[in-house]
């Protein structure tokens, strides 16, 4: 699953990756949703931070929605 965020896609930060409270840790467990290391975390989950802002996912203010992994964004300009 993928994020998409004013209308481009972003990878969800998950336990364990850069800008996770976990980052590097192989033994981080979310404390919130209990999510393990490599895993994403739960929907609503207030220890998930922004892949575009880096603060706390559910207060940063974007619109995020879920995609799947193979989303294309419509490219608004037209080859004619
Ligand atoms: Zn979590
Ligand atoms: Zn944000």
């Amino acid at each position: 699953m993928k994020y998409l965020i004013d209308g481009k896609l972003y990878d969800p930060i998950k336990v364990g990756d850069v800008g996770d409270w976990n980052e590097g840790n192989p033994d981080g467990v979310c404390h919130d949703c209990a999510a393990k290391f490599g895993e994403q975390h739960h929907a609503g989950c207030d220890e998930e931070c922004c892949p575009v802002c880096g603060l706390q996912l559910i207060s940063c203010g974007h619109e995020v929605y879920d995609v799947a992994d193979d989303y294309q964004v419509e490219e608004k300009s037209e080859m004619n």
